[in-house]
This record gives structure tokens, C-alpha cells and sequence, in this order.
């Protein structure tokens, strides 16, 4: 008999049929401990490995069974005891999607060659990794191979997204936006508690998992792969990934800190603090520390001496401001004129997506929008980048002020295309509304703070006189 994959049946089956087993492990070990502390000779240790001096029964959640042990003899008693459990009860143990993983600081293949383990005839084979609940478990302890499995699935997770939206004719960015906040980002997020403050430690906004993010938004808004990740984020008013999964692993973090010290929980905890802080002689990462030094990038101090409860929505906020800060303070010059000129100084408040992304439809209507205010745009002054060499940023010239009957050198910028080339003018007189107080002031942040949909028409006019001087150029030379 069996329950179809995913049935809610099954965890509850496999509770009631192992019920007692951690109890006859928990038993064997405390006669073990027994028979040793009388000076009895030993029956054979099930090594259960210790936290804070009381032993770890081995794991079983909802369908998985994990029994841990310090040594290879332990293991095999320990596999032993289940076998005959498995007997009693009447249930079969399928050795060939039974494994055994030898963790140490790196993976060992030496280590492993000495682990035999059989059930019944069959050996059981030693594998590198395994994947327990849905994270993967590496033989080095690291958790790279965790977050590489969320960052797959999540990538096929947006391929299905992105067709299912095509096929519904869905191109709008808000709708691009919170469809891949409810079916994407759950996917990448899954277990992140676990794994995720060992990447946040070390490589926040460069990490696979914010990439998929940044290349969801790139593709949303039609803007380049060289655009800053910075850019990216503010103009679609979103934060890095790393902001809510901070909020996330406090959560988890004040549950560890309210758990009661005896629980498996408390133990664990208070282990990892212990490695934190460095009081044992081994020197490993802990996820405790791992999870401080997370927040500390983001401007969050959290104190391991005395872990207490923290306040999430504080932390978020501090999270968040720390970031915005340090986006303010980029050096860059293209970052620096979008948030200075284009978003006036990118205040809190207007950090949010903007109008044009929320109301317009179609994809083709913002896009190009979107690259002049990002600065990923076709004029001269981001073109000229690309040559090779590179063209100095003086030497980006406006093409059509170049020529004519007055020439005049000028480069070829959002200003000067929006307020100044002459050859824009006729455009302009089409988009009256457009061009009042602000263009006179020349002022881009107040500009853009007009009617989205004038100002997306007005862009998208811009672009393609832009593609059909090309053409004639092209032409022309032809
Ligand atoms: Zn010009």
C-alpha cells in the first residue's frame, strides 16, 4: 500500500509508525551510558552526537528519517537497532534510497572508503551530499550547494512564470513584479533561514540568488545587463532580496532565542552561540555568527553575549535605511547623476515603483522611459562607452549639433536631448504639457515627475525618431 506523492497522509503515517523509535534510541543510549558508568564492558555506543552534553536522537520530520553518529561504528548499531524496529513493526527500509554522508571540514574520500553499512544484504552507498527536507547537506558542511538548488528551481520557476504571463498577454511591470514575488521569490526562499546567512555574511548583492532578481527586473524594464544593480532595484522601487530574508531570519532568530534551553532547539542554539563567540577550540563558522555578521552589513548590531528578541519591523527599517544610504553614497558617476539628478537625492519616501511602471500595459510603452531615466539610453553619452576605446565623455558628441549649419560641440546627454537639441524641438511642440515650469528650469527630477503617460509617449517618440535617423544614416552610408 502506499499514498500518492505529497499526500498529507504520508507524514502523518510515518509519525504514528516510528512514534517510539526515538524512544528505544534514547533508551539504548541511556543503558549504554549506564552500563559504561558502572564499569560494565561496552555493549556497543550508538555515538549520538552531543549538544551541550545531552545526546541528538537522530531527525525525523515529516517523511525523512536521519540518524546521526559520531562514528562509523555507531552508525551501523544505530542502523541496526532501526532494522530490527523496521522487523518488529512489519515496515521495509528501502536501502537503495537509504545513504550515508561522512561531514567533517571538507569532503574526504578517504573517510568515506572506510564506511560499510548494510541493511540486511544490502550495502548502502556513500554519497557526497544529501537532501534532507528540501536543503541540500554537503559532506564539507558548507551551504553553497543549497542556495545553487533554490537558484535552479527558481530560475525554472520564472521560465514557467514569464510563459504563462506571455500566453495571458500579462506584460504590465507591476504584474511582473508580484507575480515574481509569489512565485519566484518563495521558490529561491525556501530553507533560506537555514542557508542564507552564510551567503549574506559574504556577498549580499553580487550573490546567485539576488541575480535572479536583477535579471527579472532587467528583463521587466527592457534595460541593459551593464545597468547597476543599484539602479535596477531603485527604479523599480524594490529592495535587494536581502532586506526581507533579514526580517526572515530574525524571525527565526528570536524564535532560537525564546526556545527553551533544554529543547533540541535551545541546545542547538546555544552551540552555535558558543562557536560565535568563540569559547570551544574549534574554529568554525556558526550559524549564529553567520547571521550577525549578515545584519552588521546591513547596519543591524545584534549581541551574542546576551541573545534576547529583536524587533523585526526595526530591524527592516534600519535594514532598509542602512541600504538606501549606502546606494546615496555610491561613487559611480552614472549611478551617482540617476540618484542625484534623475530621483532628487532618492528620498525614503519615494523609494517605491513608480507610476509609469504600474500603469502603463505594455512592455514597448515604458521601455524607453525607463532607459533614459536609468541612463541605459541610445544617446551618445552611454554609446560612446561601448566603443573601443572608449570614447572620452567630451568626445560624445550630439551627432545633429555637430552638423548643420551651426555647429556646436556638445555631448549628447539626457539634458541636452530632453531641453536643448533643436532636433528634438518638433517633438516637444507635440508634448506641450510636458514642457512647461520644470523643462524651463531644466530640472530632470521634476521633469520626470509629471504625467507617467505623457512622459512614456514622449519617450518612446524620442526613441524611435532616434531609430529612424540611424536608418537615414545607415542609408546614407549604404
Ligand atoms: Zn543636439
Amino acid at each position: 500500500m502506499g499514498v500518492k506523492q505529497g499526500c498529507p497522509l504520508s507524514p502523518l503515517l510515518f509519525g504514528i509508525y516510528i512514534d517510539d523509535l526515538e524512544g528505544e534510541m534514547m533508551a539504548a543510549h541511556a543503558a549504554e551510558q549506564e552500563a559504561a558508568a558502572q564499569g560494565e564492558e561496552a555493549t556497543g555506543a550508538l555515538d549520538l552526537p552531543l549538544l551541550q552534553g545531552k545526546p541528538v536522537p537522530g531527525m525525523s520530520y515529516a517523511d525523512d528519517l536521519g540518524q546521526v553518529s559520531t562514528s562509523a561504528d555507531g552508525l551501523r548499531r544505530q542502523a541496526a537497532l532501526l532494522f530490527d524496529y523496521a522487523k518488529r513493526w512489519g515496515l521495509t527500509i528501502n536501502a537503495k534510497k537509504t545513504k550515508v554522508v561522512v561531514f567533517g571540514r571538507s569532503r574526504s574520500k578517504a573517510q568515506e572508503s572506510t564506511v560499510q553499512l548494510y541493511f540486511g544484504e544490502e550495502e548502502v552507498e556513500v554519497v557526497p551530499e544529501f537532501t534532507y527536507l528540501g536543503i541540500l547537506f554537503k559532506a564539507g558542511g558548507n551551504f553553497s550547494g543549497a542556495m545553487d538548488l533554490r537558484v535552479s528551481a527558481a530560475k525554472r520557476a520564472g521560465f514557467g512564470m514569464q510563459r504563462r504571463l506571455k500566453e495571458l498577454r500579462l506584460e504590465s511591470a507591476d504584474i511582473q513584479f508580484r507575480m515574481f514575488d509569489a512565485l519566484v521569490v518563495p521558490v529561491l526562499s525556501y530553507g533560506m533561514e537555514i542557508w542564507a546567512p552564510s551567503m549574506l555574511c559574504k556577498s549580499a548583492m553580487t550573490s546567485p540568488c539576488e541575480r535572479v532578481q536583477l535579471a527579472h527586473l532587467r528583463r521587466v524594464m527592457g534595460l541593459r545587463k551593464s545597468t547597476a544593480s543599484r539602479i535596477l532595484l531603485a527604479e523599480a522601487g524594490r529592495l535587494p532580496l536581502a532586506c526581507s530574508w533579514i526580517r526572515r531570519m530574525t524571525r527565526f532568530y528570536n524564535r532560537l532565542a525564546a526556545a527553551n534551553a533544554d529543547s533540541l532547539l535551545g541546545r542547538a542554539f546555544a552551540t552555535s552561540l558558543e562557536l560565535a563567540r568563540g569559547d570551544t577550540q574549534q574554529p568554525a563558522t556558526s550559524w549564529a555568527g553567520e547571521f550577525a555578521e549578515a545584519l552588521k552589513r546591513f547596519g543591524v548590531e545584534v549581541n551574542l553575549e546576551q541573545p534576547s528578541s529583536l524587533c523585526r519591523h526595526e530591524v527592516s527599517v534600519q535594514c532598509k535605511q542602512h541600504y538606501l544610504e549606502e546606494t546615496r553614497a555610491v561613487p559611480g558617476r552614472k549611478t551617482a547623476y540617476y540618484i542625484r539628478v534623475v530621483r532628487g537625492g532618492l528620498p525614503d519616501d519615494e523609494y517605491k515603483t513608480p507610476e509609469y511602471l504600474i500603469k502603463a500595459e505594455r512592455r514597448a510603452q515604458t521601455r524607453a522611459l525607463c532607459q533614459l531615466r536609468t541612463g541605459s539610453h541610445w544617446l551618445r553619452e552611454e554609446t560612446g562607452r561601448w566603443l573601443k576605446p572608449v570614447l572620452e565623455r567630451e568626445k560624445r558628441l550630439c551627432p545633429h549639433c555637430e552638423k548643420g549649419e551651426r555647429p556646436v560641440e556638445v555631448v549628447e546627454d539626457l539634458e541636452h536631448m530632453l531641453f536643448i537639441c533643436p532636433r528634438q524641438a518638433e517633438i516637444r511642440e507635440r508634448f506641450p504639457q510636458l514642457f512647461t515650469e520644470a523643462a524651463e528650469r531644466r530640472d530632470v527630477c521634476a521633469f520626470f515627475q509629471q504625467s507617467p503617460m505623457a512622459l512614456a509617449a514622449f519617450a518612446t517618440a524620442c526613441y524611435k525618431q532616434h531609430e529612424s535617423w540611424r536608418e537615414e544614416i545607415r542609408i546614407g552610408v549604404g
